[in-house]
């Protein structure tokens, strides 16, 4: 992929993501691994206003070389990249249902959704929390590089997830799959569910393993 076909491919998915309400307002960021830097989504625009030229285009210290300013969550991006040699993009939303079983009290740290389906094993996997940070708290970047290497999928607390991909396609539809995950988790929480059991879970990640 060439640099021009990365940067339209964000603003693609910008678009995409956008118009289907998995984020609003300025919130919610995008990047892609260069072989010498990064491309990453801007500050305070709009993901369905994204101009390919004006990109935030990093190098490889993660310092802005050309383009606008990047979003203030690029050290959570940055965090997993260092950490996963072979995350070609990450993908950060304020997707709404992933926001709100972030914000669940009495969740399992380690893993916050149930396997609802063989699909959030196969693209999600495990899904830990991260203890609550204020906006602009390096401390959470810390916290992010601390998980990454072990999990491409990780759910700040009180705020949204950050998932990386071995590319911006599979980052998305990862991403995507927490949020329904999320929505569908919400919706059964108070019925009487048959989640995936351990030996399902064994038997989808013996055949489709995370990589
Ligand atoms: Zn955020």
């Amino acid at each position: 992929m060439t640099e021009a076909t990365v940067r339209e491919a964000i603003v693609r998915f910008g678009r995409s993501m956008f118009e289907r309400g998995l984020t609003f307002g300025s919130s919610g960021n995008i990047s892609a691994r260069l072989d010498d830097g990064w491309l990453m989504t801007p500050t305070n625009v709009a993901l369905d206003r994204l101009d390919p030229g004006r990109l935030s285009r990093l190098d490889a210290e993660g310092r802005l070389i050309s383009g606008d300013a990047p979003t203030k969550e690029s050290f959570l991006h940055i965090a997993m990249y260092r950490e996963r040699a072979a995350a070609r993009a990450v993908v950060h939303l304020h997707s709404t249902y992933s926001v709100a079983v972030s914000c669940l009290a009495d969740v399992d740290a380690e893993d916050v959704l149930p396997p609802v389906t063989a699909y959030y094993v196969m693209r999600v996997g495990a899904l830990p929390l991260i203890p609550y940070h204020p906006p602009g708290d390096l401390d959470l970047a810390e916290a992010v590089r601390k998980l990454a290497g072990r999990h491409h999928a990780v759910l700040l607390a009180n705020h949204g997830p950050v998932v990386a991909g071995d590319s911006l396609e599979a980052a998305v539809s990862a991403i995507e799959e927490l949020e329904e995950t999320a929505k569908l988790f919400l919706l059964l929480r108070q019925e009487k569910t048959r989640w995936l059991t351990p030996e399902q879970v064994a038997e989808v990640r013996r055949r489709f393993p995370l990589r």
